[in-house]
Formats: C-alpha cells, sequence, structure tokens
C-alpha cells in the first residue's frame, strides 16, 4: 500500500494541476489522497478514517456509498449513455428531471436547462438576461450586482460575479458589468454602534444608491446566495433579503438565487429563498442535486424569463447557447434518482431536526479564546478564528490559523473547510444526532489542540 501511495503521491505532484491550491506547496508536500468512502465518513490511502464535515464541497448529501446513484448510472449507462438536447432532441431522464425541479422548486420557476457545472449556469444565466434584454430592446440593461465575499464561480462571467480577490487578482476579473456590493455579515461589516436592524437599512440604502447612480435602465440582475457559503457562512442580516426583493421589484431588476449550496433542504427548508422569505425569477442549481455523484447543474427561470428569450430565438432562428452535456441522460438519471432519496429519507426534515443541535453544538464554541464568531444556519456553519476576540482583529498572516486548525482537525478524523482563518462545515445531509455530535467532539479537540499549538 505504501509504494503504491508513494507513487501515486509522486505522479500527482510531477503532473496533476489542482484547483484552488497553492501549486509550488504541492509539490512539496504532495496530496492527501482519499481512497473510498462510506456513510458520511472517507478513508485516506493509509486507511486513516475521517468525518468529511464538508461533504466533499458542500455537495455529497446522500453520503459517500449510495448504491442506488450507481445502479440508476448503471442502468441509464447500458440504455442510453449519451445524447444531446440541441435541436429539439430529447431523453427520458432531462425531460423528467425538468419536470421535477419545476415541481419542486418556488412557484414562478418552470423551466429548467442543464450544465455541468455551477459555473456554466451561471455563465449561462449572464448570457440569458443580456439576450433577454436585447430582445426586449435595452441593450443598456446588462451590468449584475453581486455582494463582496460572494462566490458564483470561477469561469470569466461566473469568476466576475464572485467577490473574492483571490479569484480576480492576476485572472484579469471582473470581466464582466458588475458592482459588488458591501457583504452583508453584519458580525464583520456592522459598523461601530450599528445593530443588526441598522445593518440591514444601511445595505438597503446602499443598494438603492447605487441603482440610483448606475441608472435602473442598466442594472439587469441582483445575484447572491441565499446565505453566503464558500466566502465564510454568513447568514444574512434579518429583514435583508425582502428588502432586496422589493428594491428589485420596484426597478425592474431580475432577482437571481444562486441556491448551488443552499438548495435540496441544506438550511432545513427546500431551497435557500424559502428560509429568508424571497422569491427568485431565476434560480441556480447544482451540486447537491446529484450528491455530486455526477457533474450537473440546472438553471431554473420564469415564465416572465422565458418568454422574451424565446420570441428572439424565434426571431433569429435558434437560441445559440447550450453545451454538448447540456441534459446528459446519465447525469439527469443520477439528479433523479437522488431527489427520490431526498424525499424518502426527508433530508429537508432531517436538516430542520438537527439545526438545534448542530448549531448550538457550533455556539458552545464560542467562547473558546481563538473562536471570534460561530453562525451558521440548518446544517451549515462556521467557527470565525481571531487574534483578539474583543477586538475581532484577525491574525497577522490571514490563512495560518486555519490552515494549522486544518491540519490538526485532520489528524483528529475530521475535514472540515479552512476558509481563511474561518472553519466551515457542511456535513452530508444524511447526518444523525450521533454524528453531529462526533463532529464537535472532533472540532472540540482540534480547538483545544490549536490553543496549544498557538501559544
Ligand atoms: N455557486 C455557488 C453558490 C457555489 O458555491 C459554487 C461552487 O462552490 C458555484 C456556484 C460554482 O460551481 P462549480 O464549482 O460547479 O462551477
Amino acid at each position: 500500500m505504501d509504494a503504491l501511495s508513494n507513487s501515486l503521491a509522486a505522479a500527482d505532484m510531477a503532473h496533476t494541476l489542482h484547483p484552488n491550491t497553492n501549486l509550488r506547496a504541492h509539490e512539496e508536500n504532495g496530496p492527501l489522497v482519499i481512497a473510498r468512502g462510506e456513510g458520511i465518513r472517507v478513508w485516506d490511502d493509509r486507511g486513516k478514517e475521517y468525518i468529511e464535515g464538508l461533504a466533499g464541497l458542500w455537495s455529497v448529501g446522500a453520503g459517500f456509498s449510495q448504491k442506488r446513484l450507481a445502479e440508476a448510472a448503471y442502468a441509464q449507462m447500458l440504455k442510453l449513455p449519451y445524447y444531446h438536447t440541441f435541436t429539439s432532441k430529447a431523453n427520458e431522464p432531462s425531460i423528467r428531471l425538468a419536470e421535477t425541479l419545476a415541481e419542486i422548486t418556488p412557484e414562478p420557476l418552470t423551466r429548467a436547462f442543464f450544465t455541468s457545472s455551477g459555473s456554466e449556469a451561471n455563465d449561462t444565466i449572464v448570457k440569458m438576461v443580456w439576450y433577454r434584454n436585447n430582445a426586449l430592446g435595452r441593450p443598456a440593461k446588462k451590468t449584475f450586482l453581486a455582494r463582496n465575499k460572494a462566490y458564483h464561480g470561477i469561469t470569466v462571467a461566473s469568476g466576475s460575479l464572485t467577490g473574492l480577490p483571490v479569484n480576480h487578482r492576476d485572472f484579469d476579473l471582473p470581466a464582466i458589468p458588475v458592482r459588488h456590493l458591501t457583504c452583508p455579515h453584519f458580525y464583520r461589516f456592522g459598523a461601530a454602534g450599528e445593530d443588526e436592524a441598522a445593518f440591514t437599512r444601511r445595505l438597503l440604502a446602499e443598494l438603492e444608491a447605487v441603482i440610483a447612480e448606475e441608472g435602473a435602465d442598466t442594472i439587469a440582475a441582483f445575484i447572491g446566495e441565499p446565505l453566503m457559503a464558500a466566502g465564510g457562512v454568513m447568514p444574512p442580516p434579518a429583514g435583508y433579503w425582502e428588502g432586496v426583493e422589493r428594491i428589485c421589484r420596484a426597478n425592474d431588476i431580475l432577482l437571481v438565487a444562486d441556491e448551488v449550496i443552499c438548495g435540496f433542504g441544506r438550511l432545513g427548508t427546500p431551497f435557500g429563498c424559502q428560509k429568508y422569505g424571497f422569491t427568485p425569477d431565476i434560480m441556480t442549481l447544482s451540486k447537491q442535486i446529484t450528491s455530486s455523484y455526477m457533474p450537473l447543474a440546472a438553471v431554473m427561470i420564469s415564465d416572465h424569463v422565458y418568454g422574451p428569450i424565446a420570441d428572439n430565438s424565434a426571431r433569429v432562428g435558434v437560441f445559440g447557447h447550450g453545451f454538448t452535456a447540456s441534459g446528459h441522460p446519465v447525469a439527469t438519471a443520477v439528479a433523479l434518482e437522488n431527489l427520490a432519496i431526498m424525499r424518502e429519507e426527508d433530508w429537508t426534515g432531517n436538516a430542520a431536526r438537527l439545526e438545534a443541535p448542530f448549531q448550538a453544538g457550533l455556539r458552545a464554541f464560542a467562547d473558546h479564546p481563538l473562536v471570534g464568531e460561530a453562525r451558521g444556519d440548518g446544517l451549515i456553519g462556521a467557527l470565525e478564528l481571531v487574534a483578539d476576540k474583543a477586538t475581532k482583529r484577525p491574525f497577522e498572516t490571514p490563512g495560518a490559523m486555519g490552515r494549522l486548525a486544518s491540519a490538526i482537525g485532520h489528524d483528529e478524523g475530521l475535514i472540515f473547510r479552512a476558509i481563511g482563518d474561518q472553519l466551515a462545515l457542511c456535513p452530508p445531509m444524511i447526518v444523525t444526532d450521533d454524528d453531529v455530535a462526533e463532529i464537535m467532539t472532533r472540532m472540540g479537540r482540534t480547538l483545544e489542540r490549536l490553543t496549544d499549538a498557538a501559544k
């Protein structure tokens, strides 16, 4: 095993360019090779066990050994392994999935466009919205509003919507017209003396001011994750989304909910927008749609969004956008089975029921000397590590403490995501009370050792 492991690691260090990785450090330190998974756990190639506290990349709702998904893929591969959906071609799983998504997403959403990744889905949304506004004879209405610290992907358009410097710097992004507004995270961006309600009012006033400054006739859409996840797990302040929706409606600005992480029950409601009380015109879905067993994403749109796009395609002769894998029969068959399991096992109900112990478990660390804030909603949360609790002062070298915590966490058998110095948890949707307790025990041991290591 060791020889295999060594040769695997050496081959990886020599031949793979890893996403989201310090590449020179990787050449020195090599990979953590994950060899197998079962339930909420994975094992590395040396046989060490870990709880996957981030469900892979916030995505493996079903856990790592759901045989029904493998069987659905196998059966579909034998029947029809591939077909496309260009030029009115169709296949049964993708039709059934579009129908199912129209049924389970909030009311105005009736139609699905499929891609393989969340980034492609958000790029598609940018292009659809532009196409639609050109069709409506308002070619100036093109700018997107997004938020600092948002994550919407990394392709040229979706990466432009993302509001994280590391995804922009030296990539020449943003490359599309976008304005990033203040991140709605009260702990970090609330002003001295401001309460949460005043913070919400300030954010909404900023939105109105930006619309007034740019001109509503130049702003096409507002895109946001209901709860900002990959930027650091930041639930919105009370009243924020109702206000954003009201202002968007008043200015004929489309509202896009990027539900790539919040969708399919993560927050204890079917979709994140329902947790926070708003209704989008467009929704991005991915990750938990197949529990990441297959790459798949969907853009859901309302009839109001669809109408002008369809009219224009008739005028031009074709809606000139689509991917080889749009509506892939194997990916959509796996999604259908995954959503059937989600309903049978009531993942949304499980998240709603476990929200209290999960969030209480996290908040029990709020008194720890290194923890500035413990936060989250549903089955997603984070601990923000700080150098000084009283002043919320971050560490001098951002990310170093997070990396150390992550290494200790691995040693303790808990995988979480260190986003800078924020430790994010987002376990598979199949977790039980006992699993939540074990995650918190391992996190507690990690923090204890971190305190010693930081001295
Ligand atoms: N949107 C959100 C909210 C995400 O969290 C992500 C990925 O984490 C994406 C979009 C991009 O998805 P992908 O990595 O599949 O391109």
